[in-house]
């Protein structure tokens, strides 16, 4: 027991230290039957049928984009058809995509490429000049249109397994996509359902109850496994924890907002507060969504 609760405890370790990481590298874990990911900056899913594979998120910049691709053809069938959708427009999950193999068909819901359009690039400056490494893995980063883009639910047959991509609607950001695969009942989550990281709205990409609503449909779509883009992956429980810290959060700001307390002291009382309240997360920064929280 001892033994198995130290190698828990490693591997925990050596992928909290991946996930800060940009450069990801080429080991897999499974998730279900059908499903493998790189656990890194982000988690990487694999998606693998009899006749295609579906590649959801890019790694930041083209070189990552070649490292899955290298994976992909570990992981799949000869001659497989490759596909490869984002789940939302941020530099780490969607400007990797010219490292992918020609031919690879890229599809994403349209409220997402919409907002790729009009700040995909600007993001990209912006991941560039936190640090020479960014800049380096983005220096050849192109944004190519979608093959595909669809409004509410695209259903991608990969042979013997099929993914749903679906938009709920907004939640980090506005076109935020979740990934359901059938028969695993593995959700591919995004940013949207994370495994106990404080949750955070990209300038006006959703707001607090619009990511309660996504959760409400989520819910229902009864999953069994789940994996995040940030964080390990868990069961289908983290769905309801997310549920249940953002309707926490809200209730407690929004009391504190009726009493007239200021944003930042309702930022600084909560982040302590939901310290105790929820011990074994990490980190408890919760400024930023106690302000989105205030705003709506
Ligand atoms: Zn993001």
């Amino acid at each position: 027991m001892k033994t198995k609760l130290s190698i828990v405890a490693a591997f925990t370790a050596a992928m909290l230290s991946a996930q800060n990481n940009p450069v990801l590298g080429e080991e897999t874990v499974k998730v279900s039957e059908h499903v493998w990911a790189i656990m890194g900056w982000p988690n990487i899913a694999f998606v693998v049928g009899s006749r295609a594979v579906l590649v959801v998120d890019t790694g930041l910049g083209p070189r990552n984009g070649a490292t899955i691709a290298r994976v992909v053809s570990k992981l799949a069938p000869t001659n497989s058809r490759l596909y490869l959708t984002t789940t939302h427009f941020h530099p780490e999950h969607a400007a990797g995509e010219a490292g992918f193999p020609a031919g690879t068909i890229l599809i994403r819901n349209s409220a997402q490429q919409r907002e790729m359009e009009a700040n995909g690039k600007e993001m990209v400056d912006l991941f560039a000049g936190r640090s020479p490494q960014n800049k380096e893995l983005l220096s050849n980063a192109t944004l190519r249109a979608p093959d595909i883009t669809f409004d509410k639910e695209a259903r991608v047959d990969l042979g013997g397994v099929t993914a749903r991509l679906l938009w709920f609607g907004g939640a980090h950001t506005k076109g935020d996509e979740l990934v359901y695969v059938e028969p695993d009942r593995t959700l591919i989550s995004g940013d949207v359902v994370q495994n106990k990281v404080v949750p955070n709205i990209f300038r006006d990409g959703g707001t607090p109850s619009s990511w309660l609503a996504v959760l409400d449909q989520i819910a229902a779509l009864n999953a069994l496994h789940v994996l995040p883009t940030h964080s390990a992956p868990g069961d289908g429980s983290l769905v309801a924890l997310e549920k249940k810290f953002i309707s926490d959060l809200r209730a407690s700001a929004l009391d504190l907002k009726k009493k007239g307390v200021s944003v930042e002291a309702a930022g600084t009382q909560l982040g302590a507060e939901f310290k105790t309240k929820y011990p074994d997360w990490p980190g408890m920064n919760v400024a930023g969504f106690v302000r989105s929280i205030y705003a709506e």
